[in-house]
């Protein structure tokens, strides 16, 4: 029998409940989600299960986090069935706050994240990153993680959460988990569910043009061809149309000049109601 999943919405419980865990030296994973559970979310608890004594997931869709005109309002949501699926997965307490429950005032501060902001999705989502971190350190504050897991479908957010745990001596361990895909290679997102079913079955073209760009990238191919292909070969076979493809380092995310290290190819397409974003991460070492 499964043990069972405790729903908790308000801070202070959740606080009094974890506190007790605390003292009874068991140590606890987190994994944050805006929920619509799949997969990619599942892989989070399973890796969280092995590592921790209990597991927390918090579901939330972060206002914090949506610009003006973006999809806040048509997020998915389904709290039965990520009730359901966190149960199975066997999450020991499911974080459901409101939005006054996370945001009862705004004194003003900010989190501000660097450079590493202003590329890929932050140059086109102005303030996402900002609205993440706020977001994050606040659960973080809360729940006091012994581990965090965080996909790497979101490498961008990942990178930004990592310098911001170390440059901070933030009291939780980050753990990257590798990204879950569909059978066809589309990388798993609640947001699939709002692609047309003609644009669900180009959207693989994504993952293929990537792995193309990466083959380019070990056949030694400069930055610039490698970026123009992969836009090409998503471009003549897919309706959706490019916010960026690019090649950057890993996790710094400044201009990719060789050498050692990792290197992230990544890219976002714009469909008629959704954004997909996917990423490549490949290794520079030889
Ligand atoms: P979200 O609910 O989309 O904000 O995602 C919550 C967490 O799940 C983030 O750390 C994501 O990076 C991670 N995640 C989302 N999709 C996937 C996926 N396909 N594979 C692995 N992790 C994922």
């Amino acid at each position: 029998v499964k043990a069972e999943l405790k729903i908790i919405r308000t801070i202070p419980e959740l606080q009094r409940v974890l506190n007790d865990k605390r003292s009874n030296h068991k140590t606890i994973g987190f994994v944050p989600t805006m929920g619509f559970l799949h997969q990619g979310h599942l892989a989070l608890v399973a890796k969280a299960k092995e590592q921790n004594d209990i597991v927390v997931m918090s579901i939330f869709v972060n206002s914090a986090q949506f610009g003006p005109g973006e999809d806040y309002e048509a997020y998915p949501r389904d709290e039965d069935g990520d009730t359901e699926k966190a149960t199975q997965a066997g999450v020991d307490i499911l974080f459901l706050p409101e939005q006054g429950e996370m945001y009862p005032q705004d004194g003003g501060i900010r989190i501000l994240p660097g450079s590493q902001a202003t590329e890929l999705c932050g140059a086109s989502r102005p303030g996402h990153f900002d609205g993440v971190l706020k977001v994050v350190l606040k659960l973080f504050n809360i729940v006091k993680p012994d581990h965090s897991y965080f996909g790497m479908k979101d490498a961008q957010q990942l990178a930004i959460i990592e310098t911001f745990v170390r440059d901070f001596n933030v009291n939780t361990e980050i753990v990257r988990v590798q990204t879950v895909r569909e059978e066809d290679g589309l990388a798993k997102s609640s947001r699939n569910v709002n692609l047309s079913e003609n644009e669900r079955i180009e959207a693989p073209i994504i993952r293929e043009a990537l792995k193309k760009g990466e083959r380019l990238f070990h056949e030694g191919i400069t930055t610039t061809i490698i970026e123009q292909q992969v836009a090409e070969h998503i471009t003549a076979n897919c309706s959706g149309t490019i916010d960026y493809v690019s090649l950057l380092s890993y996790p710094a995310l400044t201009p990719y000049e060789g050498g050692t290290g990792e290197a992230i190819l990544a890219c976002a397409v714009l469909f008629q109601k959704t954004r997909l974003i996917d990423n490549i991460i490949m290794s520079t070492g030889r």
